[in-house]
């Protein structure tokens, strides 16, 4: 992990931070008050933002990060650098480096490297992890046994 002054940062990783900053006036949380912006970097350059989007049945809500990364699978996207979390208490500044929930971390880890780049902005100063400091033992394609789609 690694903590910077957000002025500091690449211009890519600082727009994507305040993308997510700005995603989370967004969200749609009545029940937690919660609210949590994301911005997913593509390897091509391309932002997909989210929010969370909460349900009065809880179990459909859906978390910023992961609204992020459907978008981008669902319009083709598959390879990814890094993304940026911003949340904090409805109507009050970003929390201090809101981190992703373990559900998200596994979808990351679904279509990212381990070297996937983190960022969690408090809307100042960010911290910057690998998606292996975050699931350093992730369940993945190895193990679930799928090796190929060829026998599907
Ligand atoms: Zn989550």
């Amino acid at each position: 992990m690694k903590e910077t002054d957000k002025k500091e940062l690449p211009e890519i990783y600082r727009n994507l931070c305040e993308t997510a900053e700005k995603m989370r006036q967004n969200s749609y949380a009545p029940y937690s008050h919660w609210t949590v912006g994301a911005a997913l970097l593509a390897e091509n350059g391309e932002i997909y933002a989210g929010c969370n989007v909460e349900n009065a049945a809880y179990t459909p809500t859906c978390c910023g990060e992961r609204n992020a990364f459907f978008q981008a699978i669902s319009k083709g996207e598959r390879k990814f650098s890094a993304i940026a979390v911003c949340g904090g208490n409805q109507g009050k500044p970003a929390a201090s480096f809101c981190s992703p929930c373990g559900v998200c971390r596994q979808v990351m880890a679904e279509f990212c490297e381990k070297d996937f780049c983190v960022l969690l902005t408090d809307g100042k100063n960010v911290r910057l992890y690998t998606l292996e400091e975050l699931l350093p033992v992730s369940f993945g394609e190895e193990l679930s046994g799928r090796t190929s789609y060829e026998n599907v």
